[in-house]
């Protein structure tokens, strides 16, 4: 198939996802302008990439408005971890909503289309099970998670209010719990935390009683549902859920880690942070079906896989490296 060479826009495009995210981009033979404000994404993700010519990386806060003559946007700058996002709960929120306004407002303006990474957490703590996108929601407005969560929402509506109004062209995927290489190794997230305690022989810390339960998708396949929902026709808005749908209680997520790396780490119990919800897992039907997709990496794979990353960063890096609960 001919390539249409595009211009992307990657928002958050030195974070975790971001950086896969623009790998594929280029790798697809795009122009990519990674922007960032390096608040959680390291310039170290995208280093390979600035020797490519079709990669450009700038430091800018998407709070800030931004010019750029672009084709496609993908909107992920937002922290993703809660210790990360509950650090300046204000900032959380202004990044999701005025850094919708901000990309809106662009695509607006160029034509162009624009992806938002909205997740599974407008579901809040969930009373339906799995969610389905028809679904409205349990979001505590007050609690900790509600920079996140209410920001998140409020950009949702932003991207229908712009298509509606302005007829932007608008996809919104909800994520759920993905992991991979290139997580923030002290970001907090689970899979992180427990394998670089596993891999250093440190407690495990597991929040509550660890039945609450996830449902854990690899990076790659999340990213195949990205560039899918992306090339769909425009009558595709979403919202969408991408995930995998293989539901899993955090205990038994710790055992898995601790048989993959053959760590004797003990597992410890910590309380279980408010508002945390207690059973997540993704309805991907609608998704199977506009977009003919599902994910393909089992979860031992993508656990091995994001094992043998820490297990190398942690070499080359050694103490320097903490864990954040
Ligand atoms: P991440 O923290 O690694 O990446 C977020 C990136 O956004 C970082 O590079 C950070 O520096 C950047 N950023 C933050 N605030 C910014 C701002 N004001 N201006 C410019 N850049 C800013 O997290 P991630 O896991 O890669 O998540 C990417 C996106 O996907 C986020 O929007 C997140 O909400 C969404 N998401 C991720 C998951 C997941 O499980 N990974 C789940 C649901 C939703
Ligand atoms: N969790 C845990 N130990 C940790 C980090 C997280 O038991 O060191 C739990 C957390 O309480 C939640 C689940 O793992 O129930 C997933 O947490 P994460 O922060 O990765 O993402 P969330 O889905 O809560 O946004």
């Amino acid at each position: 198939m001919p390539l249409t060479r595009k211009r992307v826009l990657v928002t958050g495009g030195a974070g975790f996802l971001g950086s896969h995210l623009c790998e594929r981009l280029v790798a697809a033979g795009h122009d990519v302008l990674c922007v960032d404000n390096y608040f959680t994404g390291r310039k170290d993700n995208v280093a390979a990439l600035l020797g490519f010519a079709r990669f450009e990386a700038l430091r800018h806060d998407v709070t800030f408005p931004l010019y750029a003559e672009v084709d496609e946007i993908y909107n992920l700058a937002c922290p993703a971890s809660p210790v990360h996002y509950q650090f300046d709960p204000v900032q959380t929120t202004k990044t999701s909503v005025i850094g919708a306004i901000n990309m809106l407002g662009l695509a607006k303006r160029v034509k162009a289309k624009v992806l938002q990474a909205s997740t599974s957490e407008v579901y809040g703590d969930p009373t339906v099970h799995p969610q389905r996108e028809d679904y409205r929601g349990n979001v505590n407005p007050l609690g900790p998670r509600a920079c996140y969560d209410e920001g998140k929402r409020v950009a949702e509506t932003l991207f229908f209010d712009y298509h509606r109004q302005h007829k932007v062209r608008v996809k919104v995927a909800r994520i759920f719990n993905t992991y991979g290489p290139r997580m923030h190794p002290n970001d907090g997230r689970v899979v992180s935390n427990f394998i670089v305690q596993a891999l250093r022989g440190e407690d495990i810390t597991l929040y509550g009683t660890g039945t609450q339960t996830r449902a854990f998708c690899y990076v790659d396949d999340l990213l195949d549902g990205f560039l899918r929902l992306m090339a769909t026709d425009d009558s595709v808005t979403g919202p969408v859920n991408l995930g995998n749908p293989q539901e899993i209680q955090v205990r038994e997520l710790a055992e898995r880690i601790l048989h993959l790396t053959g760590s004797r780490s003990r597992i410890i119990y910590r309380p279980l942070p408010q508002d945390d919800p207690m059973q997540r897992c993704p309805d991907i039907t609608l998704a199977k079906r506009l977009l003919d997709w599902e994910p393909k990496v089992s979860l031992d794979e993508g656990l091995g896989q994001t094992i043998a990353y820490f297990d190398r960063l942690l070499t080359e890096r050694g103490p320097q490296v903490a864990v954040a609960s």
